[in-house]
């Protein structure tokens, strides 16, 4: 007999760190755009796992390439050639129009990859005292979990308790070229930006922002890291989500969707200049760059272009936007959103966010809060106009009740 989902949940409190509060939902099994519980229960996902999914729950062609490449090769670590790696250096750099590709695992390791690079280059190219650079962050910022990331974070639940931090990081309001202008010396080697923040709830800046950011960091020899680990691959319905904004970075961040979910696999995207100066023995990972990353990234990578789920998630994106504004509950603030990146902002009277996501639940559609009057909505990038057209009737449904 299968246990009760009680127990799966139970037994998590019992035996694991409680570093998350999940929804009361035990999954066991995924397809497109749908996910099964331990009793049969389907849901539309509505996160996918923080974009990790874009390509859909178990995409069949991104599974084929990793049971093949699992059968054959996985793991050599980086003291050999493997014969994965320049493939897809090749067409990730092809896609993205880069020149370097720095593999690595978790989107937080190329978030740090992408600051050790950029001092490096800060010190060995532009001529920074040693020890001096300075990188200039966001308020509200989500780039991860490690120290140095939850160092720079304003948000007090990453990183109260962990320290003492990494010193060389300057925090300034989002969407505020001034504030950028203004925090810039001659010791500032980069800007660290997500084009959209997705954590904090998914907010878009000004339009005329970014490129009066990439005007400054140009005009001041800065380089400009776009945190793209949430934003890119689609998700705003553009390969990357600069490509909204006319400009281009020097130093792109994927990761997430870069394996489609089957794996963690990461990339740090730049020119030249910044990536050729990490020299044999100066930075790695044992996992970074195995075969059977690559043979899932290049899947993962074909199925988004191949498949056409770029072009999707902008239709798909403009419908379901569309349908959240033409509901009319009084518990909703304002609803935003590009692509399939979307947001459903509550008045704080309507109540928690939390609990609309759990009527939403019940309805069949796995959704996030964040920050309490949130709901992020961002489902795989294969979803259909009948899909988006019911979802938008169930979160419809949930938010004309009045949970307050
Ligand atoms: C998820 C995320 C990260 C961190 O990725 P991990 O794989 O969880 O380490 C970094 N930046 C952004 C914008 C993200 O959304």
């Amino acid at each position: 007999m299968r246990p009760p989902v009680t127990d799966f949940i139970a037994r998590e409190a019992q035996f694991g760190a409680q570093n998350y509060a999940p929804l009361g939902v035990v999954l066991s099994r995924g397809e497109g755009v749908w996910v099964w519980d331990t009793d049969g229960k389907r849901y539309l996902d509505c996160l996918s796992a923080y974009s990790a999914v874009n390509q859909g729950h178990c995409h069949p062609k991104i599974l084929a390439a990793m049971v093949e490449q699992a059968g054959r090769l996985t793991l050599t670590s980086r003291a050999f050639h493997n014969d994965q790696l320049a493939p897809f250096y090749e067409e990730l750099a092809e896609l993205t129009g880069s020149h370097k590709v720095l593999p690595i695992n978790s989107g937080a390791e190329a978030v740090e990859s992408a600051i050790k690079s950029v001092r490096k280059w800060g010190y060995e190219v532009k001529g920074v005292p040693d020890g001096e650079a300075e990188i200039i962050v966001c308020a509200d910022n989500f780039h991860g979990r490690t120290l140095a990331i939850v160092g720079f974070s304003t948000d007090p639940d990453t990183s109260a308790h962990f320290g003492p931090f990494a010193p060389g990081f300057k925090i300034i309001p989002f969407g505020d070229a001034r504030a950028l202008e203004d925090a810039i010396t001659p010791n500032t080697v980069a800007f660290l930006v997500e084009p959209i923040q997705g954590e904090a709830g998914v907010i878009i800046p000004p339009s005329g922002y970014f490129p009066r950011v990439r005007e400054l960091c140009t005009g001041h020899n800065i380089m400009l890291i776009l945190d793209e680990i949430q934003t890119g691959l689609g998700r705003t319905g553009k390969l990357l989500a600069e490509q909204h904004e006319g400009i281009e970075a020097d130093v792109t961040l994927l990761g997430k969707a870069l394996s489609g979910g089957f794996y963690p696999v990461s990339a740090v995207l730049s020119n030249n200049e910044v990536l050729g100066t990490l020299k044999p023995g100066q930075h790695g990972s044992t996992f970074g760059g195995n075969p059977l990353a690559c043979a899932v990234a290049r899947a993962a990578l074909r199925a988004l272009v191949d498949e056409g789920m770029i072009e999707n998630a902008a239709a798909q994106g403009a419908r379901f936007l569309e349908g959240l504004r033409s509901i009319r509950a009084n518990t909703i603030s304002e609803v935003r959103g590009r692509g399939l990146m979307l947001a459903v902002e509550l008045h704080p009277e309507a109540g928690p966010a939390r609990r609309y996501c759990e009527v939403l639940r019940e309805k069949g559609i796995l959704a996030k809060d964040t920050h309490d009057h949130t709901i992020r909505i961002a489902p795989p990038l294969v979803i259909t106009p009948d899909q988006v057209d019911w979802a938008v009737e169930q979160i419809g449904a949930a938010l004309t009740q009045d949970l307050s």
